[in-house]
């Protein structure tokens, strides 16, 4: 259970917070540092959302005041040191942050963490997570609603409905139940239009995402008796289509959708080093997989990163892992 009330008692006694997300946000993570930056405006607190990556462009309809903030060391490293709480949302693990992991680590001001992600590492003076939770907008919700600390508005409903349908990949996983439908029900009852949010974030692709995505899908192999599927991007891939990282979203979804695949796994070439997607069906904890190459996150989708390796040398090894892992996960 998380202590709703410990944390309305953390805002109640401060004036300044800084909030911030992870590397590559998604509408949960900037749904969430949106909504909670206007709940602490009704209650006349000072903000700044400050984040390692700028705001995907898909996501801009989120922050139309353009509150959101890309880190920029000279500007903003005196926000680590002035405000009273330092907010960490919808991660749980320090190296998230990537070029704000220094500053935000540093700082002596008091650190918080509202998460619902799997195995925390201890980076902040109070956690808030609950891996039972569906997003990270979701425990947003149940914290207002419990405290009673504002009235959820239309305004507040739009990042916390955006949050909690996409990281349910539009009301399917595992997490959507009835209570979430119930939630959701409220949030539509203060204006929140359903077809407007699902077009902004999904009905607005630019061709070249669409183009890489078809480049993607022709990668796609199959190994372990079809049982594990994969897919490669190239930097190469990025440039000649003038397409960008925050495209692959969703991509590796595609490989599950495959009658039989139980892991699917995209392997993206960054510009220094690599990142691998894990996706998995049923009870096979990929977290566990990922954790094997430090990376994290849920029993069903999470990710690692690989600075100042080559993906081509390190794709055979996670491939091989990724066997071993399946015929334990799937014995008896
Ligand atoms: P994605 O594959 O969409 O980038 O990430 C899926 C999930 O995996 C994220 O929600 C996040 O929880 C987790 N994740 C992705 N990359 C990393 C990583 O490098 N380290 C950790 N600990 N978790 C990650
Ligand atoms: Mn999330």
């Amino acid at each position: 259970m998380i202590d709703f009330q410990k944390l309305a008692e953390i805002l109640s006694n401060n004036k300044s917070f800084l909030i911030t997300t992870h590397v590559n946000p998604d509408a949960d993570a900037i749904g969430s540092e949106v909504a909670f930056y206007k709940m602490l405006k009704m209650l006349g607190k000072e903000c700044k959302i400050i984040n390692h990556s700028a705001i995907p462009y898909n996501l801009r309809f989120l922050d139309l005041d353009g509150v959101i903030e890309k880190y920029d060391a000279t500007v903003h490293d005196v926000y680590f040191d002035n405000s009273d709480i330092l907010v960490a949302l919808d991660f749980n693990r320090a190296d998230r942050m990537v070029s704000m992991r220094k500053p935000f680590t540093n700082s002596n001001q008091i650190k918080i963490c509202i998460d619902h992600h799997q195995d925390p590492e201890d980076f902040v003076n109070y956690q808030f997570i609950d891996s039972s939770y569906s997003a990270t907008g979701h425990i947003l919700y149940d914290f207002i609603k419990t405290t009673d600390i504002v009235i959820i508005n239309k305004i507040l409903a739009a990042p916390l409905y955006a949050a909690m349908m996409t990281d349910t990949g539009s009301f399917r996983f595992e997490r959507t139940t009835a209570t979430l439908h119930r939630i959701i029900a409220e949030l539509l009852d203060t204006g929140v239009n359903p077809t407007e949010i699902y077009n902004q974030l999904y009905d607005e692709s630019k061709l070249s995402k669409i183009k890489l995505l078809g480049r993607c899908l022709n990668s796609l192999q199959l190994i372990a008796e079809k049982q594990i599927g994969y897919m490669i991007i190239t930097q190469k891939d990025f440039s000649e289509l003038e397409a960008i990282e925050s495209d692959t979203e969703n991509f590796v979804n595609y490989i599950l959708s495959i009658q039989g695949v139980k892991i699917g796994m995209l392997f993206i070439e960054l510009k220094n080093g690599f990142k691998v997607s894990f996706r998995s069906k049923g009870n096979i904890p990929v977290n566990k997989l990922a954790g094997v190459f430090d990376g994290g996150g849920h029993i069903n989708a999470s990710g690692a990163r690989f600075k100042d390796s080559q993906m081509t040398d390190m794709i055979p090894k996670i491939l091989s892992e990724a066997e071993k892992f399946i015929n334990k996960n799937t014995k008896g």
